[in-house]
């Protein structure tokens, strides 16, 4: 049933956006060293991912874009969930709503393979020249259901949350380089982003793409964040004070890696900067809270970034707490 199968599909992929957080978390799980991003129209005609992870064998490419097929989890781990993806739907899903091409050629194989998919209908699996690794290409999103195409906005709002959505996971992946591309009107079009790869411990990781993310002027003004409480951690980065350049977009939290945009972790960031900050002031961060999966509830909604904690006063306290630390331990 093709007509259940869209609606299911609006649910993993809502705009260009949230295809190319699926398709790029698939590319994290494949342990790519350097990922392609690239859209035209906003992300409406054309999103290709391009990755040299450890690709899909040939046999495995029709399995991939069946509905609830994962090689990623086996179903009695439900909890303990640290790769991205885990449900097995944002491929099929893409295929419902778009003509989904997947290329991939593993390590060693003397060719690529490629399998198409349209509107639901897959075609059988054919040879292909292809690099080693993974390219996925979702051409005319939602041109089969125009009322849901209708709820997309603009090419620079759709193109505006591309990006957020490739920084974001950029920022969570120092060691992968990211390419964003805008390729509308074809070529090798116009970067919109980039960062290469950073290398050195964590703090030194984070720092070097702090500064491809945020820009030098943040990178030079802010401070390290490292505390522990209860078996959780807080490490990363976090403004002074003193910074005037902040806005909402540039808070990036994340749990047990993930890009979270949660109301519990915003409002305790903002506790904690609340004696410290002149009015009208945003902190930026890029903060790391990490607990036992066991504490936090991640898979609340597959294409929302909220978090639900078990104990939402430890995650609360624990921010508050190190970031007091931090901005008071630099003379604030
Ligand atoms: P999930 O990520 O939840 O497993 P997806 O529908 O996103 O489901 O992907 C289905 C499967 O296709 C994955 O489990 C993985 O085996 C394979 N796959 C998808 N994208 C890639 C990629 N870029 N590199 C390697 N394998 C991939
Ligand atoms: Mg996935």
């Amino acid at each position: 049933d093709a007509a259940a199968n869209r609606i299911a599909a609006g649910e993993v992929v809502e705009r260009p956006a949230s295809a190319i957080k699926e398709l790029v978390e698939n590319s994290i799980d494949a342990q790519a060293r350097r990922i392609e991003i690239a859209y035209a129209d906003g992300g409406k005609t054309l999103i290709r991912v391009s990755d040299d992870g450890h690709g899909i064998p040939e046999y495995q490419l029709p399995l991939a874009l069946s509905r609830h097929a994962t090689s990623k989890i086996d179903g009695t781990d439900l909890l303990n969930i640290r790769s991205f993806g885990f449900r097995g739907e944002a491929l099929p899903s893409m295929g419902a709503v778009g003509r989904l091409s997947v290329k991939s050629r593993v390590a060693n194989a003397a060719s690529g393979a490629e399998i198409v998919v349209d509107g639901g209908v897959i075609a059988p699996v054919r040879p292909v020249a292809t690099p080693h690794g993974t390219v996925v290409e979702l051409r005319n999103l939602f041109h089969a259901t125009p009322a849901r195409l209708k709820f997309l906005r603009t090419d620079r709002a759709e193109a505006g949350a591309i990006s957020d959505v490739i920084k974001r996971l950029a920022m969570a992946e120092p060691s992968i380089g990211f390419t964003l591309r805008d390729v509308s009107g074809g070529g090798a079009g116009r970067v919109v982003f980039r960062a290469d790869p950073e290398s050195g411990d964590l703090f030194d990781a984070l720092h070097g793409r702090l500064r491809s993310v945020l820009g030098a002027e943040f990178a030079d003004n802010c401070l390290p964040v490292d505390a522990t409480r209860d078996g959780m951690s807080l490490t990363g980065y976090a403004s002074l004070p003193t910074f005037s350049r902040g806005n909402a977009m540039a808070q990036f939290l994340f749990v047990n890696g993930r890009p979270v945009k949660d109301k519990l972790l915003i409002g305790a960031l903002r506790g904690a900067y609340s004696d410290f900050l002149h009015a009208g002031r945003y902190p930026v961060v890029a903060l790391f809270l990490e607990c036992d999966p066991e504490q936090v509830d991640v898979n609340v909604h597959p294409a929302k970034a909220e978090v639900r904690f078990r104990e939402p006063g430890l995650a609360r306290g624990l921010m508050i707490s190190g970031l007091r630390h931090a901005l008071t331990g630099a003379g604030h």
